[in-house]
């Protein structure tokens, strides 16, 4: 089964994905935690990205694309992936159903979990004490937040008319949110 997470940062992508990679033994692709070890390691694409990355600014479709292509065609992770933070573009969207087509897979559910602003700052601040992420700086998580909701709102129009999207209250109750995303896997 493969799902795809949806969300501003702060939704809970990251929460509900880990419950979905222990439950159903699935892969997790978290586009956010791919560069960033791209910047720990500090390779040649950990430092094209670092700034835009630490500003809050969304790394280029060429980049991303690139680096989920060979996870996507790796034939042990067939139908067993949660994509959390990807796609966050229409083309990245439209990239995805090429790289899924052409390996004979395709997606059975995408979970859109929306939060409005006001949380998505209270929570993000939080993180910020917890993880100590550069790109959690109040002015960082407010220029995120406008970014992904002008470059995302093309995928949410692109995925809604699609018959397994689901839109949750992404400010429920960690537990809500799994109940109600375990009725619609229903395994
Ligand atoms: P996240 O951990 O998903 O909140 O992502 C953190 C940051 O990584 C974002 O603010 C972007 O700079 C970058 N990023 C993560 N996923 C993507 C993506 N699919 N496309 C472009 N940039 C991304």
């Amino acid at each position: 089964m493969n799902i795809i997470l949806f969300g501003p940062p702060g939704a809970g992508k990251g929460t509900q994905s880990q419950y979905l990679v222990n439950k159903l033994n699935n892969y997790q692709i978290s586009t956010g935690d791919i560069l960033r070890s791209e910047i720990k390691n500090d390779t040649v694409i950990g430092k094209q990205i670092i700034n835009d990355m630490n500003e809050g600014k969304f790394v280029s479709d060429e980049i991303v694309n690139q680096l989920i292509e060979k996870l996507i065609h790796d034939p042990k992770k067939k139908d067993k992936f949660i994509f959390d933070g990807y796609p966050r573009s229409l083309s990245q969207a439209k990239n995805l159903d090429l790289l899924l087509d052409s390996s004979n897979q395709t997606i059975n559910h995408i979970f859109f979990l929306n939060v409005n602003k006001d949380i998505i700052i209270k929570r993000i601040e939080k993180r910020k004490v917890l993880e100590n992420r550069l790109d959690d700086e109040l002015e960082t998580i407010l220029k995120r937040y406008d970014t992904y909701m002008e470059t995302t709102r093309p995928v949410l129009d692109y995925y809604s008319k699609n018959p397994n999207f689901h839109e949750i209250d992404g400010t429920q109750e960690i537990d809500e949110i799994t109940k109600k995303i375990d009725t619609f896997i229903n395994v």
